[in-house]
């Protein structure tokens, strides 16, 4: 494909992140690979490395196009490293990089040949923001091959000249919909809403259509012309209500900056570039994005940890209840064959009848719901147990009751299957008593809504063997899950932490305080809900279980047993704390200036932050990242507080 070498210029030989050619059409081909990284990303040596390449296709005597394919199969550039953002502390020094990298994209766009890019796999945030200032953009018809600006979760925004050149292309709503919502989008409606200009079938077709398109030019770079002469205000009024309604721009900006940069320089795309060095720097080392990194981090701290085969292709789930039910959804969903009982017949059909209901929600495609429906099997006789490699109990919490179904799971099951509860409070090795081989036991600790919530418990006893809850913890992973590691401890680590805030709040109502205030001062810290909220979300009956096995004030327990007394018992009873309209507690939302709000959170969530300190001191998680992971993807507490003890550790 590529022809004879022409004149290239020799720096080209020293590159270690990029191969650059001239063909004998005087083409330059570009392809980037960033060296030791399993996928292209534009760390500063890759840009240092640009440089080098544009001084020499400047130099150039009559350079017929250029050219820019990934040099990796499975991706074309995955954005800028985010662990380097970590070495520019200042606004200052993140303005000066990005001054750098403007002057380089600048000069690619103004490069006089025809150029283009070919973009097969994920272009997204850097990766798209280097495509751009190329006349042409060429993406093939795959459905890995996405585009997007995801910076936004990161607390950031693009910042290499995105911003201006994607709206030029695209217009008002489309850039806002892909930089705030962060989403990207597929290269079918990269081609429909501008952003890309030509598709081909697949990576092998990239090159040819690229060399046919730039010999078609004959020399002349074409002009593109700006979708819109002025920010489209409806569309901007649109984004305001449809991003802005449920985020605080003290909380995170990012979302606020990025709008309001589109509605001052939609007239100017090349202005709006420009003036991203004006608002990014300031946003990356704010405490919001430094958070948001953290969360990152953690996140994929926990991905790599439940990474690996965990020879698990059957499941079998006992209990078909809340949550035995949504676990064999899950399980099935993940591609797993599941098998699923109960001693009561009804709770299986429901189970299923749910599952269908998930499997369309998320998964659309007809083909794709039957194929789950039939791997989620109905066995009310239990058989699956025989053959399967992972079996999760999930029937009613009383000890005996656990400790006779796994008697008899493990006379059924065959050697070597994982044996593993859902328990939420049960000691693992007073469940794992009862069987001849206690190590085979762990605790999976699902969170109630399972399809929904991301963190899975793996719980270890004394008795546990450590290949086995690194099983589990892949099991996890395979099914989309965030699992962390936890030893057997009353309440593991988010019970442990949340039970005792909960119950703070529930003892200051006890003493006269008000519950809505209350409520109303997480939720502006940050929380999904208020503590009293909470309670009354999970039933005052579980929290006053909970609370006699793992430690209840006084007055929060004469309070709860009074509520239960009188039938009101939350959320499921019709009123608790608040009177309920099926899911919508009626809370007035009664608001204090933000300082005296502050103070309450701060006084709410101290035990929390104590448990979770004491979690890790105990060594129930391993580390304190694992305790702030835990509490976020469990709870919700809040991202761009990098977790309660990231949190604490700031104030
Ligand atoms: P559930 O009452 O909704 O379901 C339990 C199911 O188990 C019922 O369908 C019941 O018929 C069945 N069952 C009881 N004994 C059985 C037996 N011997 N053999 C077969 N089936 C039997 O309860 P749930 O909310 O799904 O809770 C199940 C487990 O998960 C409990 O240990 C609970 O503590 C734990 N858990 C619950 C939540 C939650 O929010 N509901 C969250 C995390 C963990």
């Amino acid at each position: 494909m590529l022809g004879k070498l022409m004149n290239k210029p020799e720096t080209w030989n020293l590159l270690e992140h990029w191969k650059a050619t001239i063909d004998n059409n005087n083409i330059a081909w570009l392809y980037i690979q960033t060296e030791g990284k399993s996928v292209n990303i534009l760390t500063h040596s890759v840009m240092n490395e640009l440089a080098i390449i544009i001084d020499g296709l400047e130099s150039i005597i009559n350079l017929r196009g250029v050219a820019l394919l990934s040099g990796k199969s499975g991706g074309f550039v995955y954005g800028a490293d985010v662990h380097e953002f970590e070495t520019l502390t200042t606004s200052k020094d993140v303005a000066n990089h990005m001054r750098f990298v403007h002057g380089l994209f600048d000069r690619l766009q103004n490069i006089s040949a025809p150029t283009c890019v070919g973009i097969d796999g994920i272009a997204v945030g850097g990766g798209l923001e280097i495509a751009l200032p190329f006349d042409r953009l060429f993406v093939t018809n795959s459905n890995k091959t996405k585009l997007g600006f995801p910076e936004v979760n990161l607390g950031i925004m693009p910042g290499y000249g995105g911003s201006g050149r994607a709206y030029g292309r695209v217009g008002t709503k489309v850039v806002l919909d892909m930089m705030v919502s962060g989403r990207p989008i597929g290269s079918k409606q990269a081609i429909d809403v501008g952003l890309a200009d030509e598709m081909v079938d697949t990576n092998d077709d990239l090159a040819a259509a690229m060399k046919r398109w730039i010999l078609s030019c004959n020399d002349v770079k074409p002009i593109r012309t700006q979708l819109e002469s002025e920010a489209d205000e409806i569309a901007i009024a649109d984004a305001k209500d449809k991003y802005l309604s449920r985020v605080r721009s003290d909380h995170t900006p990012a979302p606020f900056t990025i709008i309001d940069h589109v509605q001052a320089f939609g007239h100017d795309p090349e202005a709006m570039s420009a003036a991203e060095i004006n608002i990014f720097p300031d946003l990356m080392v704010g405490n919001a994005s430094k958070s948001l990194r953290r969360v990152y981090y953690l996140t994929d701290a926990v991905r790599k940890s439940s990474r690996g085969d965990s020879g698990i292709e059957r499941l079998h789930v006992v209990g078909a209840g809340t949550m035995g039910g949504d676990i064999a959804a899950v399980g099935a969903m993940a591609g797993l064959n599941v098998t699923v009982t109960d001693m009561n017949e009804t709770a299986v059909e429901s189970a299923i009848a749910r599952a269908k209901k998930l499997f369309e929600r998320r998964l659309k495609l007809d083909d794709k719901v039957t194929a789950a429906l039939d791997r989620l099997h109905p066995d009310n006789k239990g058989s699956g147990a025989t053959d399967a490699d992972l079996i999760i109990e999930a029937v009613a919490e009383k000890l005996e009751v656990k400790q006779s179904v796994f008697k008899n799971l493990e006379s059924a099951c065959k050697n070597g299957s994982i044996l593993a509860t859902n328990t939420s409070a049960i000691p693992i090795e007073n469940i794992a008593e009862a069987l001849k081989s206690p190590e085979r036991l762990i605790g999976l600790h699902f969170f109630n809504p399972v399809p929904v919530l991301p963190l899975v418990e793996v719980i270890w006893s004394k008795y546990s063997d450590q290949k086995i809850i690194n099983r589990g913890m892949q099991f996890a992973g395979l099914i989309g899950k965030m699992p962390i590691r936890c030893k057997s401890a009353p309440g593991f680590l988010v019970n442990r932490a949340l039970l005792p805030y909960i119950f703070k709040a529930i003892e200051a109502v006890a003493a006269g305080e008000n519950a809505d205030l209350i409520d109303e001062s997480l939720v502006d810290f940050g929380m999904p809900m208020g503590p009293i909220e909470l309670a009354d979300q999970i039933g005052l009956d579980v929290c006053l279980d909970a609370g006699i096995v793992l430690g209840i004030p006084t007055s929060a327990r004469v309070l709860l047993e009074e509520k239960c007394k009188s039938a009101t018992m939350g959320r499921k009873s019709g009123s608790g704390f608040y009177v309920w309209n099926g899911n919508q507690a009626n809370r007035p939302r009664t608001s204090q200036n933000q300082s005296v709000m502050a103070g309450i959170a701060k006084t709410m969530l101290a035990p929390l932050i104590e448990e979770c300190q004491k979690a890790v001191d105990d060594g129930v998680v391993d580390t304190s990242d694992n305790a702030d992971a835990g509490m976020i993807f469990g709870i919700g507490f809040p991202s761009f507080r990098g977790g309660p003890l990231n949190w604490a550790k700031e104030q």
